[in-house]
């Protein structure tokens, strides 16, 4: 069967015209013969009756042009474990990106790394974290569907120019944003990277890349699982058995600082010995034209000693960031689309009211997803769900960006234009 495991599978008889090729728009209203009277196919109906009968829609399928509701399209990226993928959903019509992996090439380890990444992202609901809103898996490969960030990632960005203290503000406070929901939810990220920061075409920021993240029980718990990118590598990676999550990403929050305002990394060697070296050393010198603020910030974080470094407290209310305005925080809403049904009445928030009569139109009742629960994000109605459920809450400003008070902006200079393109640097994971 090409189809995915989250296919919606629909009971009934197959109707005469199953084998002809239809048209892709699966918005409009089909009619089908039953016992005599014409019944109107909703367009989820119509879709999964395709993806099991019509010839064209089950080739998709099977050479991998379409991935559950999903139409794929040219690929958008690369990692070291993945291919990522454009694609639009068959009801709704929005962009998603699809991180294909192969199961065959899966070892013990990256399954495992693929669980966490799936957990992690589940956890998490923040404007500047990539949504992960449906798991898809076939017999050889997993498909993660993923909110689509098509503005490119900071690392190409700061290639082409370091960025502008100004400039600079808005993105370190966006990611700073993102790092506090992360521990404020238990989940390390463990590979903070320019790479893995993506923007959108809003010029908004989405951390990305939950490949390497773990969960944890407390914040203080002890890991031994050393992974991340040498040169964002904190100092206790290279010397203790083990370290605190937390202060981990912290660090690479200050590289990545140290990069933007300045184009290059703090930490520089042409073998991974010698930055580890300079790394355990930790001697940088910091241009003289960063802002006295901004050089105290860096120093703040690229302490030595985990313990004596900047909590992300302390940053949001450090001097440089003191001009930022933060959009208003959204209230997290449900990802489980069961709390449509769940919920009492007048419990729902104007988003879920929303999207309710969104998913009825197109066939999604609350007695279909009533029968799909327990499935998690490995289901195609919480794929749905989750996307309408995104949509509405961006269509109510949950994705503005900060704000700087007081600083006229030169256009020319900073704007938050978003660049296409891609660049990796090697990485490292060893069990200690
Ligand atoms: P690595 O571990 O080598 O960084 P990976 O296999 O874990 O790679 P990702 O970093 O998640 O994969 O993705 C690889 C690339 O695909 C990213 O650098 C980015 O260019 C692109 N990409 C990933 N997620 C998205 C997304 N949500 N929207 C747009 N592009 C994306
Ligand atoms: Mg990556």
């Amino acid at each position: 069967m090409p189809v995915g495991t989250n296919q919606v599978v629909l009971t009934g008889p197959v109707p005469r015209h199953s084998l002809m090729t239809l048209s892709e728009s699966e918005c409009v209203q089909d009619e089908e013969e039953e016992g005599g009277m014409k019944k109107h196919l909703t367009p989820l109906e119509r879709l999964s009756m395709n993806m099991c009968h019509d010839q064209k829609t089950v080739k998709e399928l099977l050479v991998g042009s379409r991935v559950g509701f999903y139409l794929v399209r040219g690929q958008i990226g690369y990692g070291s474990f993945s291919k990522v993928k454009l694609a639009f959903h068959a009801l709704t019509k929005d962009k998603v990106a699809i991180k294909v992996l192969d199961k065959t090439r899966l070892d013990a380890q990256s399954q495992r790394m693929l669980s966490r990444e799936i957990s992690s992202m589940e956890a998490l609901q923040h404007p500047n974290v990539v949504r992960l809103y449906e798991v898809v898996e076939t017999p050889s490969r997993m498909y993660l569907v993923l909110e689509y960030a098509g503005g490119g990632d900071l690392h190409t960005r700061i290639t082409e120019g370091k960025l502008s203290d100004a400039v600079s503000k808005i993105v370190f406070a966006q990611i700073l944003s993102a790092i506090k929901h992360l521990h404020d939810n238990n989940v390390i990220h463990r590979d903070l990277k320019a790479e893995n920061v993506l923007f959108t075409c809003d010029a908004c920021i989405k951390v990305a890349d939950f490949g390497f993240s773990t969960r944890v029980k407390n914040r203080s718990d002890i890991l031994d699982t050393f992974c991340g990118s040498p040169p964002y590598a904190a100092p206790e990676l290279f010397r203790d058995d083990n370290y605190v999550g937390p202060p981990v990403d912290i660090w690479a929050m200050g590289v990545l600082l140290f990069f933007m305002v300045t184009g290059t990394m703090p930490f520089r060697a042409d073998t991974i010995n010698k930055l580890r070296c300079c790394i355990l050393e930790g001697t940088y010198s910091i241009p003289t034209w960063v802002s006295a603020q901004c050089q105290r910030l860096i120093r703040g974080i690229l302490r030595q000693e985990p313990a004596e470094r900047c909590a992300l407290d302390q940053m949001l209310g450090c001097e440089w960031l003191l001009p930022v305005e933060m959009s208003r925080p959204h209230p997290p809403l449900q990802l489980n689309p069961i709390y449509l049904v769940e919920a009492d009445p007048g419990d729902l928030s104007e988003e879920e009211e929303e999207v309710k009569g969104h998913l009825e139109e197109l066939g999604i009742t609350m007695d279909r997803i009533d029968n799909n629960q327990g499935k998690g994000s490995r289901s195609a109605i919480t794929g749905v769900y989750r996307i309408l459920l995104h949509r509405a809450q961006r269509s109510r400003g949950a994705e503005s960006l900060p704000i700087i008070c007081g600083v006229v902006k030169d256009p020319k200079k900073d704007s938050l234009r978003t660049y296409r393109g891609l660049r990796h640097t090697s990485k490292f994971c060893a069990i200690a």
